[in-house]
């Protein structure tokens, strides 16, 4: 399955190379030149992925994955946000709008693809297929996960959070982060949710000798571990 990617870009340059390289992959590029196009465009047609330049002509790449994220239609598209501004402070205020991740400019069309092809994995639209983490199998057709080809019992849910953690081993995510990410953004569901359900995934694994794999960072939250 191939994934529509909504390009929201004001220069038409910077445009069509994101629209080749989108089509390279087999994915079909949808163009916006300015946030108000882009909204438009998302109330008439499905789209799997939005990639969102920072400084568009009008409401910026910012306010508009703001938007984006307040409006339940659109709070769990996966968003990258295109930026030419590599300050920290710049990308975290980028990711604390909502975008899920960022590329800076100029980019590698590669990295930029494997960027695409991570977040829709990570939000299971587009190709799925398979992943494979240590001894952990995702099959995200079938939505299964197997230890040294052993199935698990495991819920939707916990399907979900297992392959958000092992779509990026090692990396730390929070409560908050997991629940956004999981739950979406506009749940109003509490952060121990999440313990309750990390809970279960270790039970899950635990026949499997594989309950270390979810690992506890104290004061910091939870990550995939790959020892
Ligand atoms: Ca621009």
């Amino acid at each position: 399955m191939s994934a529509r990617i909504l390009i929201v870009e004001d220069e038409p340059g910077i445009a069509e190379v994101l629209a080749i390289t989108v089509s390279r992959s087999n994915h079909t590029p949808l163009l916006a030149t300015d946030a108000a196009a882009a909204e438009r465009l998302l109330a008439n047609q499905t789209v799997d992925l939005a990639l969102v330049d920072w400084m568009l002509p009008g409401m910026s790449g910012l306010e508009l994955i703001r938007r984006l994220r307040r409006d339940d239609a659109t709070s769990a598209l996966p968003v990258i946000m295109l930026t030419a501004r590599t300050q920290e402070s710049d990308i975290i205020s980028g990711l604390d709008a909502g975008a899920d991740d960022y590329i800076n400019k100029p980019f590698s069309p590669r990295e930029l693809m494997s960027r695409i092809n991570a977040l829709l994995r990570r939000s299971g639209g587009g190709d799925k297929g398979v992943l494979q983490v240590a001894n952990l199998t995702l099959d995200f057709d079938a939505l299964r996960a197997y230890v040294d080809g052993e199935p698990l019992s495991l819920g939707q849910r916990d399907f979900q959070l297992l392959s958000f953690l092992a779509a990026n081993p090692e990396r730390v995510y929070s409560r908050g982060q997991l629940l956004d990410h999981i739950w979406g953004r506009a749940t109003d569901i509490e952060e121990r949710t999440v313990d309750v359900h990390i809970l279960r995934l270790r039970k899950a694994l635990k026949p499997a000798g594989a309950d270390d794999l979810i690992q506890t960072v104290r004061g910091a939250g939870y990550r995939l571990g790959l020892s």
